[in-house]
C-alpha cells in the first residue's frame, strides 16, 4: 500500500519530461504573451465588427440617396403634371399643337418618358407618344385614384417587358369649376435605379433591389437582373424587409450570397429599395490581415518558445548538467576538481561554492579517516598484552620482506620462539603472572635484536616470531642463541621445569625466495626446527629444517 504510494508519487518518465524546467519556461513564456496574443486577437475580431458596422452605415446610405433620388424625382414630376395640369384646366390645347408642347415639357424632366393627357372618360388625347393617342386608360389604377381622389396619384412599379427598364406613372387631375376634365399623366423611367446601381456597383459585390409592396422584384442592377418580376414574398429576408421603413440586416441574398443589407421604403411608395454589399468583399481586406495577424502571432509564439527552449538550455539545463557532472567528479572521489573555477550566472554561483564547500569537507573527511584506519590497521596488527605485532601483522610485514628479499636476492631469515612448559608456569603462578612473564620475554627479545630484526611479532599464545631480512643461517642462529641466553638469564622462576627458570626453545631458518616460492615456506622450515628443539629437550636453538638435517646425519 505505501508501495503503492510512493509509486504513484515518484513521476513517470514522461511526466518528468512534461515538467522539466525548459517545459515549465515554455509555459510560463506561453502565460506572459497570451495576454498580448489574446489583446491583438481580440482588436483584430473588433476591427472586423467595425468593418461590418461601417459598411452597414455606407451601404444605408446609399440606400437614403437613393430613396432621396426617387423622392426629387416623383416631386418634380408631380410639380410638372400640376403645371401641364393646370394648363389644360386653363385652356385645353389645341390638339394639332398639344404634342409639341407636351414633348417640350417631357424634354424639360429627362425621366420622364411619355407626357399624355386623357380626357375625364379616360381616353388619351394628346401624349408626346404619338402611339398613344387614342388609348383608354381609365381601367388604370393611378387614373382612376387621381380622377377620384383628385389628387396627385402614382401606380405600382410597373417592369416594361420590352425595355426591361422599372417605370411607374404619376397622374395628376385637372380639374375645372370643380369638375374633372382630364387627367395629366407621365411615365417616369426609374432611371435613378441604374445611376444607383453603377454607383454601388463601384463597391466591388454590391447589389441594388428594388421590391414592390408583394414582394416582387421590379428592379435589380447587374447581376440580380434575371430576378425582375419574380416574387420572394416568401423568403423570410423580403418578409422582414417589408415590415419596416428602413433597416439593415446580414442574410443570404435571392441568390444564397450573404450580405450586408441596408433597405429603406421608397418615398410615395410602398417599395423597398434594398442595398447589399458581398459580405466577403466587405471582410475580405480586414480577413487578410486578420490572417496575416495570426500568422504573425504564430511566428511570434514560435519564437518565443524557441527563445524559452533554447535559452532554458543555455541558461538553466547546461549549467545543471555542468553541476551535476561535478558533483558526479566528487562522487568518483575526484575531491580536488573545483566548480567555481567556471564562470557560473549569479543564481549558480551559490550551488557552485556550496559544492565546492561540500568537495572541500569531503576531502577532510576522507583524510580523517584515512588517519583513523592507518590508526585502525596499526592496533588491529598489534597485540595487545605485549604491544608487539599480532599474527596479522607479522603475516604482513612477512609478505612485504620475502618479496623484497626475492627482488633483491637476498636471504631471509626466521625465529620460531616459543616458551618451554608455559602451561605449567600458567598453572603454578597463575594467568597473570603468566602474562607479565610473556611481556617480559616480547621485551627481552625485542632488545636483543634490536638492530637485526624488522620486526617481533607475538605469533600466538606463548610463542613469538623475528623476522630478520638479510641475516644468513650461521648469524641468525648465533643472534637465537644469544637470544635464548638473555631470557635464561632474566632467571624468572619455574619450579615446574627441569631448567628451574623460564626458557625458550628457538627454531631459526634463513633462505633466498626463490620465484614463486611463498612465505609460507619459511614460516614451515622454522616452525620445523622449533619442533626439532623441543623434541630434544627444549631450551636451544636449531637451526634448518629438521629434515634436512636427518638427511645430513
Ligand atoms: P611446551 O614446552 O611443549 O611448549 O609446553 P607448553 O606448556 O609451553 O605448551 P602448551 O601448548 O601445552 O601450552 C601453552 C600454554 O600457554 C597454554 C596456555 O595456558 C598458555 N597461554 C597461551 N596464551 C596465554 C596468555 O596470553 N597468557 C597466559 N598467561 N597464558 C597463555
Ligand atoms: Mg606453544
Ligand atoms: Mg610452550
Amino acid at each position: 500500500m505505501a508501495d503503492d504510494r510512493a509509486k504513484s508519487r515518484k513521476p513517470s518518465g514522461l511526466s518528468k519530461r512534461i515538467l522539466s524546467i525548459r517545459a515549465r519556461l515554455i509555459v510560463l513564456a506561453l502565460f506572459a504573451i497570451s495576454p498580448l496574443m489574446l489583446e491583438r486577437v481580440h482588436g483584430l475580431e473588433q476591427a472586423r465588427v467595425e468593418r461590418t458596422e461601417q459598411a452597414r452605415v455606407e451601404v444605408m446610405e446609399l440606400a437614403q440617396r437613393g430613396a432621396a433620388a426617387q423622392h426629387d424625382i416623383i416631386e418634380s414630376t408631380r410639380t410638372l403634371l400640376e403645371v401641364v395640369a393646370h394648363g389644360y384646366a386653363m385652356a385645353p390645347p389645341d390638339p394639332r399643337h398639344c404634342d409639341t408642347d407636351l414633348i417640350d415639357f417631357k424634354r424639360s424632366i429627362p425621366w420622364i418618358r411619355t407626357l399624355s393627357v386623357a380626357g375625364p372618360n379616360g381616353q388619351i388625347e394628346c401624349s408626346s407618344d404619338p402611339l398613344g393617342v387614342g388609348l383608354n386608360v381609365s381601367d388604370r389604377p393611378h387614373f382612376q385614384q387621381a380622377a377620384q381622389s383628385r389628387k396627385f396619384a402614382l401606380s405600382d412599379y410597373l417592369v416594361s417587358t420590352v425595355r426591361g427598364v422599372p417605370s411607374i406613372f404619376a397622374a395628376f387631375p385637372a380639374i375645372r369649376n370643380d369638375s374633372l376634365v382630364g387627367v395629366v399623366f407621365a411615365s417616369i423611367d426609374l432611371q435613378w435605379i441604374g445611376d444607383l446601381a453603377a454607383n454601388a456597383a463601384k463597391r466591388s459585390g454590391a447589389s441594388v433591389l428594388l421590391i414592390d409592396n408583394g414582394g416582387t422584384v421590379v428592379a435589380a442592377s447587374g447581376d440580380e437582373a434575371d430576378l425582375i418580376g419574380k416574387n420572394f414574398a416568401g423568403q423570410a429576408f423580403v418578409h422582414d424587409m417589408l415590415a419596416a421603413d428602413s433597416g439593415t440586416a446580414t442574410a443570404p441574398d435571392l441568390h444564397g450570397v450573404e450580405r450586408i443589407f441596408a433597405y429603406v421604403r421608397v418615398p410615395w411608395t410602398k417599395a423597398r429599395l434594398a442595398i447589399g454589399l458581398d459580405e466577403n468583399a466587405v471582410h475580405s481586406g480586414i480577413d487578410r490581415e486578420i490572417g496575416l495577424a495570426y500568422l504573425q502571432l504564430a511566428l511570434f509564439g514560435l519564437f518565443v518558445l524557441l527563445v524559452a527552449w533554447f535559452g532554458g538550455e543555455q541558461l538553466i539545463v547546461r549549467p545543471i548538467r555542468s553541476l551535476v557532472r561535478m558533483a558526479a567528479r566528487f562522487g568518483r572521489g575526484d575531491l580536488h576538481a573545483r566548480a567555481s573555477q567556471d564562470s557560473w550566472l549569479a543564481e549558480f554561483e551559490p550551488l557552485a561554492l556550496a559544492l565546492d564547500d561540500m568537495a572541500r569537507k569531503l576531502a577532510a573527511r576522507e583524510e580523517e579517516l584515512c588517519i583513523a584506519n592507518q590508526h585502525l590497521e596499526e592496533l588491529a596488527s598489534l597485540d595487545g598484552l605485549t604491544g608487539l605485532a599480532n599474527r596479522r601483522g607479522f603475516d604482513r610485514q612477512l609478505e612485504r620482506e620475502w618479496q623484497s628479499a626475492n627482488e633483491r636476492r637476498e636471504p631471509i631469515a626466521l625465529m620460531m620462539i616459543d616458551i618451554d612448559y608455559f602451561k605449567l608456569y600458567n598453572d603454578r603462578y597463575g594467568h597473570v603472572a603468566g602474562d607479565t612473564c610473556l611481556r617480559s620475554v616480547g621485551e627481552t627479545l625485542s632488545l636483543v635484536t634490536l638492530e637485526t630484526a624488522v620486526l617481533v611479532a607475538r605469533y600466538g599464545g606463548e610463542e613469538f616470531a623475528l623476522l630478520l631480512p638479510g641475516l644468513d643461517l650461521k648469524r641468525t642462529t648465533a643472534l637465537a642463541e644469544e637470544a635464548r641466553k638473555s631470557i635464561e638469564d632474566l632467571l624468572i622462576t619455574h619450579a615446574e621445569s627441569p631448567y628451574g627458570h623460564v626458557t625458550v626453545s628457538v627454531g631459526v631458518e634463513s633462505m633466498v625466495p626463490e620465484k614463486g616460492q611463498p612465505a609460507a615456506h619459511l614460516v614451515e622450515a622454522a616452525d620445523s626446527a622449533l619442533y626439532d628443539a623441543k623434541h630434544r629437550g627444549r631450551n636451544r636453538v636449531i637451526a634448518g629444517a629438521p629434515v634436512l638435517l636427518s638427511a645430513a646425519s
